[in-house]
């Protein structure tokens, strides 16, 4: 029987989790729909026919039911590929699952988001292909302080609102701060230029015009210090797959 409710759709494999016995619940991003879960039932079971198509970090067109609410049903995958390097690699398994993760945490179910869709393909794609990892993560962190409720200001002054030639990050006026306005807010963040200018670079990178950046280590390091710095005391998320990252890159770093 032809099930008539079922139809194509692009989708981006997040995570899966088992569920009772032989069947598992994987949550998708939808080009169409937005975030959806979805109920797979045998999946668990050798003869799964599904099973190709949906191990991790899988993508593609698949078919199915798209619930408006609930557990959705996928039918069958149609044109399904697999970011291989990044399934094959433990560090860019990490940033690649903390990504999902975060987007998961940013954007309610449900909900079409054509342009997060498009914006999690491109960063899992040039991650993939050997863009640093670490810069692809914090342009997504960057951007999606505005999804999150922070809005920093990473064009003017969140002060005066005038644009000027040196800033601050300030956690006061949840933006960037410029030296005349140093004086407003003595618990500032006292970060460098190179930084600054970096954060504001990654506000308004488009992922799709993305050639090269080349980031020295030590501005990365101050990166991933001010961004978790503005995450945890704006945003406030306790995600296992951050921890695990921040585990991953201190294992690397005493290797
Ligand atoms: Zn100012």
């Amino acid at each position: 029987m032809v099930n008539t409710k079922s139809r194509p759709f692009h989708g981006i494999l997040l995570y899966r989790q088992n569920y009772r016995e032989h069947d598992m619940l994987v949550k998708f991003f939808t080009a169409e729909a937005g975030i959806k879960m979805f109920f797979v039932r045998g999946l668990n079971r050798p003869k799964s026919k599904l099973a190709a198509d949906l191990i991790p970090f899988s993508f593609g067109t698949y078919e199915g039911e798209l619930k408006e609410q609930g557990l959705s049903y996928i039918s069958t995958g149609d044109n399904v590929s697999h970011f291989q390097q990044i399934s094959e690699d433990i560090m860019l398994n990490a940033y690649a699952t903390y990504l999902m993760t975060l987007l998961d945490a940013a954007l309610p179910d449900n909900f079409p988001n054509k342009p997060w869709f498009d914006k999690l393909f491109y960063a899992l794609n040039l991650i993939n292909n050997g863009f640093d990892a670490e810069i692809i993560t914090n342009i997504i962190e960057v951007q999606l302080l505005t999804v999150f409720g922070v809005a920093p200001d990473f064009k003017y002054c969140a002060a005066c609102h005038l644009q000027k030639d040196r800033y601050d990050y300030s956690e006061k006026f949840n933006g960037l701060i410029c030296e005349d306005d140093y004086h407003l807010d003595k618990y500032r963040m006292h970060l460098d230029q190179k930084t600054i200018y970096y954060l504001r670079l990654f506000s308004i990178v488009n992922l799709t015009k993305i050639e090269k950046i080349n980031v020295n280590q030590a501005t990365k390091n101050k990166l991933r210090q001010v961004l978790d710095k503005i995450y945890d005391s704006s945003v406030g998320l306790n995600l296992k797959s951050k921890k695990f990252l921040d585990q991953m890159n201190k294992w690397e770093l005493n290797r």
